[in-house]
């Protein structure tokens, strides 16, 4: 793939104490990439997505989007240049309407605040109008089911659907770079299989838009990201084609256990 690389990280280090989470890491995305995470419990793929997105501040690295330094600024700014981020656990407002979640989503686009509301309502109401019809297309996008649910409050929904709203309202904030935290776990095959289709639909329709996606389903992980990087205790083992990385003994180990890749490799 030969598209310009939108987000890089490199010699990302994050220490909690003692505890090296994530050692000298680097890695690329490239414009309308799909790039899959994979590694045991406790790797490190979530803590390098809460580095890129802000939460954490790495001990030392950088990140960079399109060549600027993002790490350091708060993370509504990281959200407002264009990085979106769904999370391993939900946190849907599950009082709220599907709809409604789509619509804060928008925040970092909308104008209006309190004051706006009580003093200039027509605008309020309008920018209010304009959001809901963006939202709207936004949850068609990501699944017909799931628009027609779209007066239903959250919590209602099933956990296949609780997940593609997820990336709705990630999708709100319009941004270039999508990462995407487990977003299998829980689902059965045949929830899994159609949250693939779903994410593959998306990148047809936004074929600009570069994606992560930290996932454990390895029927996932071999059909859809384009290229694969595996992290282990915080390092970075593999990355390449999913053909590549799963034929090396580290991987295997990693992932299997001595012995099973011992067996394997037999
Ligand atoms: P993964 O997502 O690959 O399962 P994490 O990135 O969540 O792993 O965690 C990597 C390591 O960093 C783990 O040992 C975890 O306990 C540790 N860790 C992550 N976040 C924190 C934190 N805020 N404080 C202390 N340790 C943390
Ligand atoms: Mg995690």
């Amino acid at each position: 793939m030969s598209a310009p690389v939108i987000l890089e990280g490199s010699g990302l280090t994050m220490r909690f104490g003692g505890l090296v989470a994530m050692a000298e890491v680097d890695f690329t995305l490239r414009k309308g990439e799909i790039l899959g995470i994979i590694g045991p419990n406790g790797a490190g793929k979530s803590t390098l997505l809460n580095i890129i997105t802000g939460i954490y501040v790495p001990s030392s690295g950088e990140v960079r989007l399109s060549g600027e330094r993002l790490n350091g600024q708060p993370a509504h700014r990281i959200v407002g240049k264009g990085i979106a981020r769904t999370f391993q656990s939900s946190r849907l407002f599950g009082d709220l309407s599907v709809l409604d979640n789509v619509i804060i989503g928008r925040h970092t686009h909308m104008k209006t605040g309190i004051f706006d509301v009580i003093l200039r309502r027509s605008k309020a109401e309008a920018e209010l109008a304009e959001a809901a019809a963006i939202a709207e297309g936004l949850l068609k996008a990501v699944s017909r089911g799931l628009y027609e649910q779209r007066h239903r409050p959250a919590a209602e929904l099933p956990q296949a659907d609780r997940r593609r709203l997820e990336i709705a309202r990630a999708l709100a904030s319009e941004p270039k770079v999508l990462l995407l935290d487990e977003p299998s776990s829980g689902m059965d095959d045949a929830d899994t299989d159609a949250l693939m289709d779903d994410i593959r639909a998306l990148c047809a329709e936004r074929p600009e838009l570069a994606m992560m996606i930290i996932e454990h389903d390895m029927r996932l992980v071999a059909s859809l990201p384009h290229r694969v990087l595996v992290l282990d205790y915080g390092q970075k083992l593999a990355e390449g084609s999913y053909e590549e990385v799963r034929l090396i003994p580290r991987v295997q180990e990693a992932y299997l256990g001595r012995k099973a890749a011992q067996n394997a490799q037999a």
